[in-house]
């Protein structure tokens, strides 16, 4: 990755960072539900005229805006600061998973999480409960996501005990 990707990945994480907080209090305020589209779109309005289009990245600006966003609000972008968040979905070597049944609140104490499906489907709007969460330990970091009893992924779920 050649310095001039690496700074224009930076400047859009923090493009990013606002956005997110701009499109959730608005969100909180108004009660309606954002999709990962609305805050792509916010950022991109905020950029200048001419803002670089990185050329030598393996993906277009709004893929690399709309991963930040996932790893904004998974939680993971904080788990690592020093590497560009890149998504690790085939490689899951450790995970554990919880159920709490009034739901679970976010590690910053802001709400309660979201069923991670509004994540994975921008045209999901699950508003159930999420009772799981999902501990996905990659070594130097982890990733925290959360699921209603509907939407927790086949390849969590436990093994059925009376089954
Ligand atoms: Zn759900």
């Amino acid at each position: 990755m050649s310095d001039l990707h690496e700074q224009i990945v930076r400047d859009l994480i923090t493009r990013t960072e606002a956005a997110v907080n701009d499109v959730m209090s608005v969100a909180n305020q108004t009660g309606i539900v954002f999709e990962e589209n609305d805050v792509v779109d916010s950022v991109e309005r905020s950029l200048p005229k001419g803002y670089p289009t990185p050329k030598d990245g393996p993906e277009p600006r709004r893929q690399i805006i709309r991963n930040i966003v996932r790893d904004i609000l998974s939680g993971d972008l904080y788990e690592d600061d020093d590497e560009t968040p890149v998504p690790d979905l085939d490689d899951l070597p450790d995970v554990s998973i919880v159920y709490l049944a009034g739901g679970w609140i976010l590690p910053d104490y802001s709400d309660y999480a979201q069923c991670g499906i509004n994540n994975r489907q921008p045209d999901a709007k699950c508003t159930d409960t999420a009772v799981w969460q999902v501990v996905e330990n990659h070594g130097m970091h982890q990733t925290l996501t959360w699921w209603c009893a509907t939407h927790l992924p086949d390849k969590y779920r436990p093994a059925d005990p009376t089954g």
